[in-house]
């Protein structure tokens, strides 16, 4: 090649790739766009486009870009040059498509000028129609539709949009009215007309007249009547409106970046106020509040753009117009399934019908409840819209959920009156008498009543009464308060800080403003919505829950069918293991029958508060020796082997892994002096020593003090017992009649030293062997350690040469990591949310940067030393959709969640290997 050719290339390409550079997409005749272009052409160009260039009946228009948007601001709100010729010519192009002129003074060219982000910015700006009319154009317009009421209709549509969103003439403040109204409703007294439409055209001639002069007055410049003029100032305003006050406060609660910019689109009118032929509407192509496949939306005969969803004339269900406008009707029904098969998934879609002809002006992907989610994609699958991968990835793992909560019937709500509003904390719905002591639930329970705990805040002594009752309700604490907390963990429906409820324990009364209710007295709690309700609402259990319970046949319910489906689904594609948090038998048959593969958490320490148990509990923690204490381990042994035993046999030959004792010794202890009082009695001690040994047990920060194996360390007896009643109770299983298997794995917590893990690896190896030879059987164990603290992560390289398993505890990793305490986070946390210092709780989803880095330290480290070290996640992160793609992509093997989050995590985990493979 020689130099000349080069050169050429050179000289002829550079400047017309400059020149060239394209601001203005067209759609119609010719498409210059589709819907992967959404960043440059927001959603509704995007979709324009794509819809014109598959021969949708779509009016012909342009889109100018997202990138016009950034220019404008970035040039001290000037246009590229070459814009104004560009939109010039693309008027051009509508005007030879149309046979219209714009500004032309016999058959006129209207258009809308529409605002279109990438994502959907409801509210940010109201889309203009009609430009183009002026006094002339309005007579032109009057003449070819042969129809001058219509004309001087859309003219004064036209005025009062461009008015407000144009020229500012709106109302100042929320109190006062829209002065486009009061000239309006002013006119309909004088002419006594009730309703728009029953103006006639003089009077919307003197209508025209009246806002002209109140724009002249509020603005000291006249109503724009060069058509070009209009539009500047229309797609002007638009970009304008990207940096207006509503806008940004949108982008912040939303998280939409500022650069992105909305694209401006400019598109000829189509007129659903021609006459009784014509309409207007919205429709969904199923229904998005229960999936079903049936047409849905609403429609108004001879109204224009807003007018459906202002709430002016009631509109008419889709359905109607099978009746009223059968050809139009079918016409649509066509494009709902047109749209379905094109866009693949359900759609929010708008329309307009012109003297009976169709156009579809704007669809997108309909959002949906939960349940609608997971059954439209499960349908679309089965009609072959999408592949089963796909479908998974269109259901927001949160979404099952909504199929397996109780739910109020809804009969019964319509009749309820609600009092309060609380934080959803329990998704649910429960009903029953007021208890205010966790005492005062179990009774009643156990007297066969429904009760709903009713506390200012709940506290480990409560867990006995919140299991008891059917809902909780907390006046104060946010979302991760314990009340939250244990509720999510069981399951349990829960409203925390209703700060609107007093609670006043001395008078037994519950108030909310001027309802006051006692004791025993009826209240409902939603916990999917937070709201409170006085009285009593019936529910129902979910129906997915009463097919695996037994109580319906699987045949028998559709929900339980597509529940099924999408778990069946989600095995198929996750290559994580999905195990659960749980501690009695009762709780492991739930996670099994909702999938779980295996306990991953057993926290043994909620074993020690049942009956007589937490008196021997009390009895070691006070003992003064070892003799003393040993005597006291004795006693609990029973009951441990028991709970392990129970547990082994609910699991049925899954792995069970259970952590040893870990909270400080004081949580057991009592604090209120009658208690106290009883226990010296019960333990045959002076009062005083019980006082004195409390004392002396007393620590000023437990969370970091004598806790996890650090009891273990100094009281080796703890450890033992634990020990022998879980190998004692894996033996009894092994003996059993049944040939069931048994996988222990012990955990040892809290450690950050190799060492530490070595001294209680010694006990446990010990004991296995002793009760193994003794009971003459082999047992399959594990012994491994969380990673819950820094240290351990850290030197996890040396840590992993003792264990067979590392089990992240990431909710004391994230105390540890953030130096922060879970439980006195309240004060601060919504002002660190306000200036999104935190993006989100960091307790709720796992802090994937700072956190996770440790994570990822530690699974390297760990499997450097033992390839295959087995890695798990057992913080309540696990039954976190964003938390377990986390753990996905850092390769462990699996994630362990409480109970009702097990299909949440079938389905999250099976997302994150279909987004990361
Ligand atoms: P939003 O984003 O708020 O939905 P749109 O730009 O979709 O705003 O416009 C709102 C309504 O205006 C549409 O639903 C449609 O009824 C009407 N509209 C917009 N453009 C046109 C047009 N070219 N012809 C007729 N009606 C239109
Ligand atoms: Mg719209
Ligand atoms: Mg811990």
């Amino acid at each position: 090649m020689t130099a000349s050719p080069k050169k050429t290339t050179k000289t002829t390409k550079k400047p017309t790739a400059r020149n060239a550079k394209k601001y203005v997409f067209a759609f119609g005749q010719k498409t210059d766009g589709d819907a992967t272009m959404r960043e440059l052409l927001g959603g509704k160009g995007a979709n324009l486009a794509e819809m014109a260039s598959i021969g949708l009946p779509v009016p012909p228009g342009f889109t100018i870009s997202t990138e016009v948007c950034g220019y404008y601001y970035d040039h001290g709100r000037q246009y590229p040059s070459s814009l104004m010729r560009t939109v010039k010519a693309s008027i051009k192009d509508i005007e030879s498509q149309l046979g219209k002129k714009f500004g032309g003074k016999n058959n006129p060219l209207l258009v809308s000028v529409r605002s279109g982000a990438r994502d959907s910015m409801p509210g940010m700006m109201d889309t203009i129609l009609n430009l183009g009319l002026n006094d002339e154009t309005v007579d032109g317009l009057a003449k070819v539709s042969g129809n001058p009421r219509f004309a001087w209709d859309c003219y004064r549509r036209f005025i009062q949009m461009y008015g407000d969103v144009v020229m500012g003439v709106e109302a100042a403040n929320e109190s006062e009215e829209d002065p486009f109204h009061k000239v309006l409703d002013a006119l309909k007294v004088s002419r006594g007309v009730k309703v728009d439409s029953d103006l006639k055209t003089a009077d919307l001639q003197e209508l025209v007249k009246r806002y002209k002069q109140l724009i002249a007055k509020k603005t000291k410049s006249a109503f724009p009547q060069d058509v070009m003029e209009q539009l500047w100032g229309a797609v002007g305003a638009v970009f304008g409106s990207w940096k207006n006050e509503r806008a940004i406060l949108y982008r912040q609660q939303y998280a939409i970046p500022a650069e992105w910019g909305t694209a401006v689109n400019v598109q000829a009118m189509v007129f659903g106020n021609a006459g009784n032929d014509s309409a207007t509407g919205v429709a969904f192509t199923r229904d998005p509040a229960n999936g079903k496949k049936v047409f849905y939306g609403e429609y108004l005969i001879n109204a224009q753009g807003e007018d459906v969803v202002a709430g002016v004339r009631t509109p008419n269900a889709i359905a109607d117009m099978q009746q009223e406008m059968p050809k139009s009707y079918k016409a649509l029904e066509k494009v709902r399934t047109r749209l379905e098969k094109h866009f693949k998934d359900m759609q929010d879609f708008e329309f307009t019908i012109e003297k009976g002809r169709l156009f579809i002006l704007q669809t997108r992907n309909g959002k949906r409840t939960g349940l609608a989610a997971v059954r439209i994609a499960v349908e679309m699958q089965k009609e072959r819209l999408m592949s089963q991968q796909a479908a998974l990835l269109k259901i927001p793992a949160e979404s099952i959920d909504s199929l397996l909560v109780p739910v109020f019937d809804p009969k019964s709500l319509k009749a309820a009156s609600k009092i309060a509003q609380g934080l959803p904390a329990g998704p649910g719905a429960a009903t029953g008498r007021i208890a205010f002591t966790a005492a005062k639930a179990e009774m009643e329970t156990k007297k066969g009543n429904k009760v709903v705990l009713c506390r200012t805040e709940t506290s480990p002594d409560d867990l006995k009464g919140m299991l008891h009752s059917q809902g909780i309700l907390t006046s104060r604490g946010g979302v991760s308060s314990h009340a939250a907390l244990v509720a999510r963990q069981l399951g349990k429906v829960c409203v925390c800080g209703a700060g609107d409820i007093k609670i006043n324990y001395e008078k037994g009364t519950l108030t909310a403003g001027r309802t006051v209710l006692n004791e025993g007295d009826y209240i409902s709690i939603d916990g999917s919505t937070g709201h409170i309700y006085k009285g009593m609402i019936e529910s129902a259990d979910s129906e997915v829950k009463r097919v695996l319970e037994g109580g319906i046949k699987p045949t028998n319910s559709y929900t339980y069918e597509l529940f099924q489906t999408v778990m069946k689904w989600s095995d198929k594609y996750r290559t994580m293991n999905i195990r659960t948090n749980a501690d009695t038998p009762s709780m492991a048959k739930q996670a099994v029958a909702f999938g779980a593969e295996g306990i991953g958490l057993c926290r043994t320490e909620h074993m020690f508060f049942d009956g007589d148990r937490i008196d021997y509990m009390r009895q070691m923690i006070l003992a003064v020796d070892e003799v003393q204490r040993r005597s006291a381990l004795r006693k609990l042994l029973p009951f441990q082997k028991k709970d392990f035993f129970g547990l082994f046999k609910a699991m049925n030959g899954r792995p069970v892994t259970i952590r040893l004792l870990d909270p400080p010794l004081h949580e057991f202890l009592p604090h209120d002096d009658v208690v106290r009082r009883q226990l010296a009695e019960k333990l045959n001690v002076p009062l005083d020593f019980v006082i004195e040994r409390i004392k002396a047990l007393h620590e000023e920060n437990p969370m970091l003090g004598c806790r996890g194996c650090r009891l273990g360390i100094l009281h080796p007896e703890i450890t033992e017992m634990q020990t022998r009643a879980i190998f004692e109770a894996a033996a009894q299983i092994l003996k059993g009649k049944k040939k069931v298997a048994v996988k222990p794995e012990i955990m040892i917590p809290l450690v950050g030293f190799r060492e530490e893990l070595a001294d209680q690896l010694k006990i446990v190896h010990r004991v296995a062997k002793e009760v193994m030879k003794a009971r003459k059987v082999k047992i399959d164990y594990l012994v491994g350690t969380m990673i819950e603290v820094p240290r351990a992560a850290i030197t996890a390289d040396e840590i992993a040469k003792e264990a067979d398993f590392f089990s992240f505890g990431t909710n004391d990793l994230t105390q540890t990591t953030l130096g922060l305490s879970r439980d006195d986070m309240g004060l601060f946390y919504d002002e660190y949310q306000r200036k999104e210092i935190y993006n989100q709780n960091p307790f709720a989803s796992l802090d994937q940067s700072g956190v996770g880095q440790l994570i990822d330290l530690a699974v390297s480290k760990g499997r450097s030393s033992k390839p295959n070290l087995k890695l798990g996640i057992c913080g309540e992160h696990a039954g976190d959709p964003a938390s377990i793609e986390f753990c996905q992509r850092a390769g462990l093997n699996y994630v362990s969640c409480s109970p009702p989050r097990v299909p949440i995590a079938r389905l999250a985990a099976a997302q994150a290997r279909l987004r990361n493979s």
